[in-house]
């Protein structure tokens, strides 16, 4: 396929940032209140490209704003789920997760896909995907195959492929669900993220389109994500170390949005629903 004709993906996940422990319940208040905003300037940078996404919503926060919620919805973007609250799945238990399934259902209505908050899936926890299935999602998008300090599973595929709770680093031709692992660029035997994040923010652009690139002519699309605050260049401060400062929290507001729409002009996006890997 011509390497120019594949469908990328620029997906979303909407969520308050991980606020440390000690910020004051006022300052998360402060965060709430900027969503709208935050989601208005993401809607019309989607439109001005006509490009329409994938927001995985996390759940809570679609209930406690319905509005924002059909917003996405009326600008004709796929809503998938990123769980009910943004709590990391590492020592989820099954019976937990198949609970946390139901409430999903409940919440947003027949969804398709789901990643895990800070990218939690592992061998550890992979009933997810069983638990998944049984309740018809089609695909996740949990996996970055890379290692960062954060998170990571470095080893798995780093192409769309065919995911299976026996090792979830391995393509199952038999499997029917699908994964969408996060954009990650090789150098020698490494690879490290280029899809997102601290990565996304802060490396050269030329670097993501370059990751961009290699996987289109690979003949594979790139999956790219981005939270909805990275995009704010109002958000309330809040004490914290330099490491999560830059790392992990702040964006660059403003400049983030350019480098959102410098890639929807140079490259194909669409929704990850209608990919062919799921046809
Ligand atoms: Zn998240």
């Amino acid at each position: 396929m011509n390497p120019e004709r594949i469908v990328n993906h620029f997906t979303i996940d909407f969520e308050l940032p991980n606020l440390p422990q000690e910020a004051p319940l006022v300052k998360r208040e402060r965060f709430e209140e900027r969503l709208e905003s935050q989601l208005d300037a993401l809607l019309k940078a989607f439109d001005k490209h006509n490009v329409t996404t994938t927001f995985f919503v996390v759940g809570e926060l679609a209930a406690r704003h319905p509005v924002l919620f059909e917003k996405i919805k009326e600008e004709n973007h796929e809503i998938a789920s990123h769980a009910i609250t943004h709590k990391e799945l590492s020592e989820v238990k099954e019976e937990e997760f198949r609970k946390e399934a139901m409430k999903i259902k409940k919440l947003l209505g027949r969804v398709k896909g789901f990643r895990a908050p800070i990218f939690s899936l592992s061998q550890k926890n992979s009933f997810i995907i069983d638990v998944l299935k049984k309740n018809r999602f089609l695909y996740d998008s949990s996996i970055v195959p890379s290692v960062t300090t954060e998170y990571g599973a470095f080893g798995a595929p780093f192409k769309p492929y065919r995911i299976s709770s026996a090792n979830i680093f391995k393509e199952h031709a038999t499997s029917k669900f699908i994964e969408f692992p996060i954009l990650t660029i090789g150098f020698g035997p490494f690879r490290i993220p280029a899809g997102g994040g601290f990565f996304l923010r802060l490396l050269p652009i030329e670097l993501t389109e370059l990751a961009i690139k290699k996987m289109n002519h690979g003949g594979a699309p790139a999956t790219l994500y981005a939270h909805n605050w990275e995009f704010d260049s109002k958000l309330p401060g809040v004490e914290m170390n330099f490491y999560r400062k830059t790392v992990v929290y702040y964006g660059t507001g403003g400049l983030n949005l350019k480098r959102l729409e410098r890639l929807l002009k140079g490259f194909k996006f669409g929704r990850m629903d209608e990919s062919p890997y799921l046809k």
